[in-house]
């Protein structure tokens, strides 16, 4: 790669970082998660390594969090609050031991004692104390200068306010941890990802009455600017914040040796999911102050210390229920519900078991401490479970053998073609006879690509059906507002908006109205090939009785699978009932036979960012049905790109720089002589 191209690649990533860290440390808001974060993060770090002409004031080899919040009053800090360099494996460890030896000229056998502390996924903060009496509070901002945030951090009570203690010093900065605890982040009202944003959203508001409504702690680890202590090592000091009336780290220990660094660090993580606050590592700290003086500092960090972290994809924790959930097609997933367990920023209480004989294979039973993933967007799942950690009653977990929503005998299909029994256990009723199926019949009956509700997600599926506004598809084509404008949260506003967007999408075309019947097997292109093929909403009704399924089997792309899916789909009852009553409420529009030559021929497209009104799927039909054709990125391939709200920066680019014609919605629909 060229010079100017690294350049330009590391530019880019710094300028990212730095859109992270904002968003991370002042607005409490990530958005993205600690994984990603530290990708990034190493990726720079690798840039800088392998070329040493990159440089950067922001890059995160020099920088300390983020610059302080325009919100609070600055100040700066007598001694830097640093960052901590990071430590991720056992061979880690062993060079930041040999570093600290290399530097202090020290023997190999020579041991040096480490204070191994808990690292709480907190925020950290400084309070000045004068003459006994606390003075002034900062938060780290970006190591020189922080917020004073002294009125916030003086509604928490472990703050002591005044020490009267004989040896406490004449000036000393306190530093430690405002965090919250777990069983307190669980009712807070406002929604954070995780305990350290809430805590430090809510250390940081504007007016200190709002930070005390919050229950937020503190817990002391380290000193800034001292005058008068006459402590020696980090161990005493710890015993004596205590002394003195803080709240120190029961966990903390004092430790030599990196084998045992990493039993300690072993025998935490198990115990992690007990505890009542966050961490995510373990900090260890060379105990001895006057080495410590020796080590100093890198750009933003201590030599003397070192976070050894938890796994950002990985964490232990407890099973402490199975839940069967169960699907639209009857599919039944088995959930474990796991003791609530920070991964890489994100709270994880749910991780998926796949099916059955993931269970079996892997032995996984209620009380059981497993290893959990969270990898990138995938669902957490289970890795693993210590089977010897098990108690001697557990009991092996046993699938049922009927549904638990409607109590229909459960069976695993026989797939023909694959000559294998599937996988997954499914419950063998028809139609909406099981509650289940059919609240999830419902929610994707509404769902975007298929009648595409606006106002009508999945939570207000849920909601009316519980109330026994809906059952059946049709049902939400019948609502009473009157009954909805009733109740709690509900406006006329509301009412007037939902029932114009239902009133809406009572015109709808015939691939669409197949697709969101739901047929297992019958997917987006599916649904259009039958539409195609049938091109009237009659014609395919008809079907039950023509009973013509083989013929099916001559569309390209629908094989048996399908046609058995369908036909077992129009041998239920229930479903003529609700095709025959969606016919009375609904306007199906005819498939139109593709155009060979329409207004959109030897035309391509891609859609970049949100348009109005009008989904991603209408879009591409459109297009489709008009003879042109959809793209997936941008290339020379391309002869459209329409953006919409919010598009993607770096597909503009791309089209600039190729010369492609840009157009928005309005020009889109003007080359099909439409105006909205
Ligand atoms: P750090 O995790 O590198 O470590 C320093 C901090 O550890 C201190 O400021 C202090 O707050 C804390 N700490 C807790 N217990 C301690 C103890 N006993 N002794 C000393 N310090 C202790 O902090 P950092 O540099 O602010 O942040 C890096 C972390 O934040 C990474 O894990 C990263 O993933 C995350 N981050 C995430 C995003 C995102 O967008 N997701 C953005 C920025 C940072």
């Amino acid at each position: 790669m060229k010079k100017k191209d690294i350049q330009k690649k590391y530019n880019d990533k710094i300028k990212l970082i730095k859109k992270y860290n904002a968003n991370y440390y002042d607005k409490s808001k990530p958005i993205v998660n600690d994984q990603v974060y530290d990708y990034l993060k190493k990726e720079i770090l690798q840039l800088e390594i392998d070329h040493n002409f990159l440089k950067s004031e922001n890059s995160p080899s020099i920088i300390v969090g983020h610059k302080p919040s325009k919100n609070f009053k600055k100040s700066l800090h007598k001694v830097p609050m640093l960052s901590l360099g990071n430590a991720f494996s056992e061979e880690d460890l062993v060079n930041f031991e040999k570093k600290i030896k290399n530097f202090l000229s020290l023997k190999e056998k020579d041991q040096i004692y480490y204070n191994a502390e808990p690292k709480i996924d907190g925020i950290s903060a400084s309070l000045t104390y004068k003459k006994g009496k606390f003075f002034k509070g900062l938060s780290r901002g970006d190591g020189k200068e922080g917020e004073d945030i002294t009125d916030n951090l003086a509604t928490i009570n472990d703050i002591p306010k005044t020490i009267t203690i004989k040896d406490f010093p004449d000036e000393i900065d306190i530093r430690g941890e405002v965090f919250i605890q777990n069983s307190d982040f669980k009712n807070l009202n406002e929604k954070f990802a995780n305990p350290r944003n809430a805590a430090s959203g809510s250390l940081r508001q504007k007016n200190a009455k709002d930070t005390e409504k919050i229950p937020l702690k503190f817990i002391a680890y380290t000193f800034g600017y001292e005058k008068g202590m006459l402590i020696e090592n980090q161990a005493d000091f710890i015993n004596k914040l205590s002394e003195w009336g803080f709240k120190t780290n029961p966990l903390n220990k004092l430790i030599s040796g990196v084998k045992n660094l990493i039993e300690n660090y072993n025998d935490i993580e198990k115990k992690r999911t007990n505890l009542d606050f966050d961490i995510d590592g373990i900090v260890y700290k060379v105990n001895d102050f006057a080495m410590q003086k020796r080590l100093g500092n890198v750009a933003n960090a201590p030599r003397w210390a070192i976070a050894h972290k938890f796994s950002s994809n990985k964490a232990i924790s407890k099973i402490l229920d199975i839940e069967i959930q169960v699907g639209r097609t009857g599919a039944l997933t088995p959930v474990a519900k796991i003791k609530p367990i920070n991964i890489g920023g994100v709270v994880v209480s749910n991780a998926t078991l796949h099916n059955e004989d993931e269970i079996y294979r892997k032995d996984i039973r209620i009380g059981d401490t497993a290893i959990i993933e969270r990898a990138g967007d995938v669902i957490p799942h289970i890795i693993s479970v210590d089977t010897k950690k098990r108690s001697k009653d557990s009991k092996k977990f046993i699938f049922p053998k009927k549904c638990p929503s409607c109590g229909s005998k459960t069976i695993k299909e026989f797939n023909v073609l694959t000559k294998k029994t599937d996988a997954v256990r499914r419950c063998s009723s028809e139609g909406y006879y099981c509650d289940k199926i059919s609240i999830e019949k419902l929610k994707h009956f509404v769902s975007k690509e298929a009648f595409n509700i606006e106002g009508l997600g999945k939570k207000i599926v849920e909601f009316f059906w519980n109330l026994k506004f809906i059952k059946f598809p049709q049902d939400i084509f019948k609502l009473d507002y009157e009954k909805i404008e009733k109740l709690e949260g509900w406006g006329k506003l509301s009412v007037e908006n939902l029932k114009y967007s239902i009133n809406q999408k009572k015109n709808i075309s015939l691939e669409r109205f197949i697709y969101s019947l739901g047929i297992r097997h019958i997917g987006l292109e599916n649904a259009k090939l039958l539409s195609k093929y049938f091109v009237s909403f009659l014609k395919f009704k008809n079907l039950s009785k023509t009973n013509k399924y083989e013929d099916l089997l001559d569309i390209d792309g629908i094989g048996e699978t399908q046609v058995n899916s369908i036909k077992g789909f129009f041998s239920n009852e229930i479903n003529l009932k609700v095709l025959s009553e969606l016919e009375k409420v609904l306007i199906v529009k005819s498939a139109s036979p593709i155009k060979i030559n329409g207004l959109l021929k030897n035309k391509s497209f891609l859609v970049t960012g949100k348009l109005n009104g009008i989904s991603r799927a209408e879009v591409k039909s459109l297009i489709e049905e008009n003879s042109g054709t959809t793209v997936s990125a941008v290339s020379k391939k391309l002869n459209y790109l329409i953006i919409g709200e919010k598009p993607t920066k770096k597909k503009i680019d791309n089209a600039t720089r190729l010369k492609i014609k840009i157009i928005d919605q309005v020009e889109f629909l003007k080359m099909l002589n439409k105006t909205s």
